[in-house]
């Protein structure tokens, strides 16, 4: 994929740090992610990418452990400074995670609009019918649940649950969509599926998806980081570029190894 660079960042993560407790999982990690683009985080198990990702909607700060250093900026302005209440964050910046996590027993019309609720937007019963087509469109997931709106989201297959939580992630119009590993449950084809969804949406969302699949980081990402953590050190992004050169034209042998599945 290629993309045109815009000069304001989505997301600019600067000289981020993060503790739990004593113990320091991240070290002063820097990356901007372009509006409008698909950044992959990459890197083996415990190198502090779900740290990360969490840090950039506030998410870590609800383990009471966890503390930060650096800062955030969405769109140019601090999403951790002290004016700045924490449902914004959240509704400017919404998360997608590894098990499709819907409310099984709510129907599928209100399992898109649940998120309403909590950052206390009203709509009007038309509205919400729009709204409702529009994120399952979104979300590629209307054709197949449009006969059955008032069924229960948790009657539905494991990777349509996902596309049921991207489509209610984006009924509150994020800016950003963080996906932590989104696939990692899921069969190749519904893993395809996502990734299409992923393609259509980038052109309206910015995203930055964790994934384990290099394939997949190839896919679907214009930019990638390579996190590591070596024996013991906190989590530090080795090198970060576009897609293209982290595969074919590293510049640290590290991240050579790592995409070519030499870890
Ligand atoms: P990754 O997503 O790359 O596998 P994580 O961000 O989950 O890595 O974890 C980074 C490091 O932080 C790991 O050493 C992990 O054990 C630690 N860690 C993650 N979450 C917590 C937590 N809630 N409390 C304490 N340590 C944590
Ligand atoms: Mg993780």
């Amino acid at each position: 994929m290629t993309l045109t660079m815009t000069a304001v960042a989505a997301l600019d993560a600067r000289s981020v740090s993060a503790w739990f407790g004593d113990r320091k999982v991240l070290d002063r990690v820097s990356l901007a992610m372009p509006a409008g683009s698909v950044t992959a985080l990459i890197g083996p198990s415990g190198c502090g990418k779900s740290t990360f990702l969490r840090i950039l909607n506030r998410m870590h700060e609800l383990v009471p452990s966890a503390s930060l250093a650096g800062e955030v900026l969405l769109f140019g302005s601090d999403i951790y400074d002290a004016g700045r209440k924490l449902t914004e964050a959240r509704r400017e910046i919404g998360m997608v995670f590894q098990k499709p996590n819907p409310f099984p027993a709510m129907s599928i019309y209100d399992n898109v609009l649940a998120g309403l609720k909590l950052t206390g937007t009203r709509a009007r019963r038309s509205e919400k019918d729009a709204l409702v087509e529009e994120c399952l469109t979104k979300a590629g997931l209307w054709n197949e649940v449009r006969d059955r709106l008032r069924q229960p989201g948790g009657a539905l297959s494991g990777g349509q649950q996902q596309r049921l939580c991207i489509a209610r992630s984006l009924a509150v119009r994020p800016k950003v969509l963080l996906m932590d590993e989104p696939c990692s449950a899921l069969d190749p084809t519904s893993t395809r599926r996502i990734e299409q969804t992923i393609a259509e949406l980038a052109h309206e969302v910015t995203i930055v998806i964790v994934t384990h699949n290099m394939q997949q980081a190839a896919r679907v990402s214009h930019q990638c980081a390579f996190f590591l953590a070596e024996q013991g050190t906190p989590g530090v992004i080795v090198e970060a570029g576009p897609t293209k050169t982290i595969f074919d034209a590293p510049s640290d042998q590290r991240t050579a190894d790592y995409v070519h599945g030499r870890f």
